[in-house]
């Protein structure tokens, strides 16, 4: 099914307090509003906002740190596959889509944080856990669609009725806390 890019002229306000994700360098293979995959699109009745949404490159196997703290409401380890293309509707288009490997986590009212594409069983926090910021919640590692380089794709999410998204600018104004 291909997608349909849409655009949206609303833009949330921005949350700050986010701390860096990781220890290292910081590279960011694809920022806000980005050419491969972060924009809104529908893919059937579905709208999917990924406009604010940031890709840091990290080497496989990298300790990823909560950037503040919350309450875990979602985790998906168990997928195998990877998908490396520069066009989205090439994984789109696939029969056998492989899905990401991720954690969802609310760290601010009303809006939820996706940190996706770690490795298999690499996600170190389970559905209900209460988390530090900068405590370890997995690895990164290359699963699902993503895009030309592997990387860790943060973003924070409103949830409309359905499952419609919209996306919420994040500002990195900490520098990583380790556990
Ligand atoms: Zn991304």
């Amino acid at each position: 099914m291909p997608i349909e890019r849409v655009n949206l002229y609303s833009e949330p306000d921005p949350i700050r307090g986010y701390s860096i994700p990781f220890i290292g360098d910081i590279k960011i293979s694809q920022g806000r509003n980005g050419r491969y995959s972060h924009f809104a699109y529908r893919v059937g009745p579905k709208l999917v906002d990924d406009r604010f949404a940031v890709d840091f490159e990290l080497p496989i196997g990298t300790e990823i740190l909560s950037t503040k703290s919350g309450i875990v409401q979602w985790v998906e380890d168990h997928h195998d596959g990877s998908f490396e293309s520069t066009c989205i509707n090439d994984y789109y288009n696939l029969e056998n889509k492989p899905s990401p490997n991720f954690v969802i986590i609310d760290h601010d009212p009303g809006v939820r944080t996706i940190y996706s594409h770690f490795r298999k069983n690499g996600v170190t926090v389970h559905s209900g856990n209460y988390v530090e910021e900068g405590q370890l919640i997995g690895y990164t590692g290359k699963s699902g669609w993503i895009g030309p380089i592997p990387h860790l794709h943060v973003e924070t999410v409103k949830i409309n009725i359905g499952t419609d998204r919209l996306s919420v600018p994040m500002i990195f104004d900490r520098k990583p806390l380790h556990e």
